[in-house]
C-alpha cells in the first residue's frame, strides 16, 4: 500500500544546508538558512531565555497535560505586545492558543478559515514557500497577487486589482512585518488603505506576524496588523516567537482569533482546540513556558529587548552597508537600504547563484533570497565582490 507513495522534492534550503556543511573552504558565506546571526557568525539562546529556563527547571513542579490550548498564561502575556497596551483584547474580543510555532499556528488558522466556509486565499507572490504548501495540504484555492514592483517597493496596484474582484468567502494571508522574502514591508499610508479596502470588500485577514521587533521596533512593526483589525469585525493572527526570542526549535507561536462580538469567541475559539486535538493534541510546553517567565519579570523583559534591539541594529548595519555599495554590476544594493528583517531577494539567475556558491563559496536559495544576517561587517566587502564579479 504504501508503495503507492510518491517521491516528494528534497526540500531546497535543506539541500542547500547539507551542500554548505561539506564545503570545506573556511571563509564560506552562508546566506541561505533563515536564523539569526551574530557578527561573529552564532545563533545564540538568550540571556533572558537562559534565565527563565533556570528558573522554569527550579519551579516547575508538573509537566502533567494543559490541554489543546497550551500555557494560556503565555499567550495572555503575549498580547499586550501584539495588540498594545491599552486594550490588547480590543473590548474582549481577542481570545488566543499556544501553537507549535508560527507554522502550527498557520496551519490551525487556515483549517479554521476553511471550516468557516472560507473557498479562496488572497496572497502575495512571492512568498514564504510553507503558505502556499498548507494552504495546498488544505485544499484551499489560492489567489496569487504580485507582491512588489521592479522598483521594489510594494505593488499596491496588485493588492487593490486583487481586491476588487474579491468579497465575502475570501480571506487575506498578509505578513505584519519583515516580509519573507522580499523584505519589502507596506509603509503606514499603505497599511491604513489595506485596512479600509479588507474591511470594505469583507475579506477575512489572517496575518502571519513571525518577526516582530526584527524590523522597526515592537510597536513599528505591529502597525498594520492594529490598524487592519480596528477597521474590521474579524480577524486572525499567526504569532511566532522563534525569531524574536531566538527559540526556533522549541516551536513557539501562538494563534489569536478577533470575533465581531465577545460572545462569539467560545465557539470560534472551540474549533482551534478541537482542530489542535486532530493535529497535535497539546503545544508543546518548554519554549512557551520560558516566554512566559520572561514576559512576567520586568528585568528579564527589558533584557530581551535589549537582546532584541541589539539584533534589530545589527541587522541594519549590514543593511546600510550593502545600500552603501549601491550599482554592483547589474544589481542595485541601495533599495536594501530601506528593507526590513532579515531576507532580501537579489535579482540574480540560476548560473549567477551556480557561481557564487562554487567560485566564491557563497550559499543563497535558488530564488535569489539572501539572509542578510548571515553576513558580517567582516565580509561583507568579500560578498559585494563576488557579486560583482558574477553579474559583469
Ligand atoms: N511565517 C513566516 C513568514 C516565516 O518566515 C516563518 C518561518 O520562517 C514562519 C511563519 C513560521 O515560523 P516558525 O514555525 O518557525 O515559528
Amino acid at each position: 500500500m504504501l508503495t503507492n507513495l510518491q517521491q516528494q522534492p528534497a526540500d531546497a534550503l535543506l539541500a542547500l544546508i547539507k551542500l554548505h556543511n561539506a564545503d570545506p573552504r573556511t571563509d564560506k558565506i552562508d546566506l541561505g538558512v533563515g536564523v539569526y546571526r551574530t557578527g561573529q557568525g552564532d545563533t545564540p539562546v538568550f540571556g533572558a531565555i537562559k534565565a527563565a529556563e533556570k528558573k522554569l527547571a527550579e519551579t516547575q513542579e508538573s509537566k502533567a497535560y494543559l490541554g489543546p490550548e497550551g500555557d494560556m498564561g503565555f499567550v495572555e502575556a503575549l498580547m499586550p505586545y501584539v495588540f498594545g497596551k491599552v486594550d490588547p483584547t480590543l473590548g474582549g474580543r481577542i481570545e488566543g492558543m499556544q501553537t507549535p510555532g508560527g507554522t502550527g499556528s498557520l496551519r490551525l488558522a487556515l483549517a479554521m478559515v476553511k471550516r468557516a466556509g472560507v473557498r479562496r486565499v488572497l496572497m502575495g507572490t512571492p512568498s514564504w514557500p510553507n503558505h502556499a504548501q498548507i494552504c495546498a495540504d488544505l485544499d484551499l484555492e489560492m489567489a496569487g497577487f504580485n507582491h512588489a514592483t521592479p522598483d521594489g517597493t510594494a505593488d499596491m496596484d496588485a493588492l487593490r486589482e486583487v481586491l476588487r474582484s474579491a468579497g465575502e468567502g475570501d480571506a487575506i494571508l498578509l505578513h505584519g512585518c519583515c516580509h519573507n522574502p522580499s523584505g519589502i514591508d507596506y509603509e503606514n499610508d499603505e497599511w491604513d488603505e489595506i485596512a479600509r479596502l479588507v474591511a470594505e470588500r469583507k475579506v477575512l485577514p489572517l496575518i502571519d506576524l513571525a518577526y516582530q521587533g526584527l524590523g522597526l521596533g515592537m510597536d513599528e512593526d505591529a502597525y498594520g496588523l492594529r490598524r487592519v483589525l480596528v477597521a474590521v469585525p474579524e480577524a486572525l493572527v499567526a504569532y511566532s516567537c522563534d525569531k524574536n526570542f531566538g527559540l526556533y526549535r522549541d516551536r513557539v507561536g501562538a494563534l489569536y482569533v478577533m470575533m465581531g462580538e465577545e460572545a462569539q469567541l467560545a465557539a470560534a475559539m472551540s474549533n482551534g482546540h478541537a482542530l489542535a486535538r486532530a493535529n497535535w493534541s497539546q503545544p508543546p510546553d518548554h519554549g512557551a513556558a520560558a516566554v512566559r517567565l520572561v514576559l512576567e519579570d520586568e528585568a528579564l523583559v527589558r533584557e530581551w529587548l535589549d537582546e532584541l534591539d541589539t539584533m534589530r541594529e545589527r541587522i541594519r548595519q549590514v543593511r546600510s552597508r550593502l545600500a552603501a555599495a549601491g550599482k554592483v554590476g547589474t544589481l542595485d544594493l541601495a533599495p536594501l537600504g530601506g528593507q526590513n528583517g532579515m531576507f532580501s531577494i537579489l535579482k540574480l539567475d540560476k548560473e549567477q547563484i551556480l557561481a557564487l556558491r562554487e567560485k566564491h563559496g557563497v550559499y543563497m536559495a535558488g530564488s535569489g533570497r539572501i539572509n542578510v544576517a548571515g553576513l558580517t561587517l567582516g565580509n561583507i566587502d568579500t560578498f559585494v565582490d563576488a557579486l560583482e564579479e558574477v553579474t559583469t
